[in-house]
């Protein structure tokens, strides 16, 4: 049997920063395979990405994961070597110890058990990428479009991302909202400070329009999510003179949106505000709207009661259904079949020092044991 913690340690000593996988796919394609796995690398772009089923019947239960992680940083920073695999006083500590290498060993660990103790009448598959974290363009996507050329079908699907804020066991995500990021230009006319008449100053007009969108409530929430939220997270002129007014600023606009909205609509009123900043200014701006994922929610139902029941019957705490949080690959498994996420407790995710009890990785493995066992019952 695989131990959950020994194949953490070992991925987290794979420096599988993003785009590298610095063999962190093949050291669980080789645990999967050694216990009848059947393994494909769908690799694309230079991604690696695992498709690992067992059994040839359904029904057909997936995992999803990554491998991948965001950088260290500042080594010196970590109190453990961040691709060290260290434990200290029952944390294992390094980068990917949350964020989810922890979440890819547990249930590979609980569907090679499962499958060796019970085998199922169905089959079990493991869908793991490489690029979680960066693009996402040749990750889950590029699985799931192997899968579509491959005939092969998931019939439920769940996301092994940390979604407990601050206890293991209190909340699944049944849901996300979406994410929009505007990059904004205002092109105005270089001047004197001393003679502003002669300029057209672009920083006020930016300043006009960042605290209008910044002032505006998007909504008050929906029945399964918070409110959509608006972050001004960049205003920015690249100018080092007091006495110039510059020609241009640019400021950046991340939109996480609830389905009150979407992509489309959101994008209408950030350009329609625009325009009438523009007008009142005469300063014109040009808008660069790139989209991450719309919004959506795998309404509760038979695959969320499953996942509570074993996560309430391991944890003893009853999960509450949540849609929290940033972006996951859920968002393009949801269009395949329906996707919940459960995981650890994601408090150090992508700080330094991350670091994960070693019992909850044994724990969170028992119980995608027991989703495995219930939902093949
Ligand atoms: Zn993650």
């Amino acid at each position: 049997m695989i131990d959950p913690v020994d194949l953490t340690r070992r991925l987290i000593r794979c420096p599988s920063v993003t785009p590298e996988d610095a063999g962190a796919i093949d050291t669980v394609a080789e645990v999967l395979a050694a216990a009848g796995f059947v393994c494909t690398r769908c690799d694309r772009g230079g991604i690696a990405n695992l498709y690992a089923r067992w059994g040839t019947s359904g029904p057909v239960f997936g995992f999803n994961g990554h491998t991948d992680v965001v950088p260290a940083g500042d080594a010196d920073a970590w109190t453990h070597d961040p691709f060290g695999g260290e434990i200290a006083d029952g944390l294992l500590h390094g980068r990917g110890a949350t964020d989810m290498k922890s979440g890819v060993a547990a249930f590979a660990a609980a569907a090679v058990r499962f499958v060796t103790e019970t085998p199922p009448a169905g089959s079990v598959v493991l869908a793991i990428t490489g690029d979680e974290e960066g693009p996402s363009v040749d990750g889950t996507r590029a699985i799931l479009d192997w899968m579509a050329a491959a005939g092969e079908r998931l019939d439920a699907c769940l996301v092994g991302e940390p979604t407990c804020p601050e206890t293991f066991g209190e909340m699944i995500k049944i849901g996300r909202r979406g994410s929009l990021t505007a990059r904004i230009e205002a092109r105005g006319v270089q001047g004197h400070a001393a003679y502003p008449h002669r300029a057209r100053n672009p920083v006020s007009a930016m300043a006009r329009l960042t605290a209008r969108l910044s002032d505006h409530a998007l909504d008050q929430g929906t029945d399964a999510f918070d409110p959509s939220t608006l972050a001004l997270t960049a205003i920015d002129t690249g100018n080092p003179a007091s006495n110039v007014i510059p020609a241009a600023c640019r400021a950046t606009v991340n939109i996480r949106f609830n389905d009150a909205h979407s992509s489309e609509t959101l994008s209408a009123w950030l350009r329609e505000m625009a325009e009438r900043v523009a007008a009142e200014t005469g300063i014109a701006f040009d808008m660069a709207i790139k989209v991450s994922g719309e919004s959506f929610l795998t309404p509760p139902g038979p695959l969320s009661d499953l996942v509570s029941r074993a996560v309430a019957a391991e944890t003893g705490v009853t999960p509450v259904l949540s849609t929290s949080g940033g972006t996951s690959d859920a968002r393009f498994i949801r269009d395949h079949c329906p996707v919940v996420e459960f995981g650890l407790v994601g408090r150090t995710m992508h700080q330094v020092d991350e670091c994960v009890p070693v019992d909850q990785i044994v724990a969170l493995e028992r119980v995608y044991r027991r989703i495995l066992s219930d939902f093949f019952a």
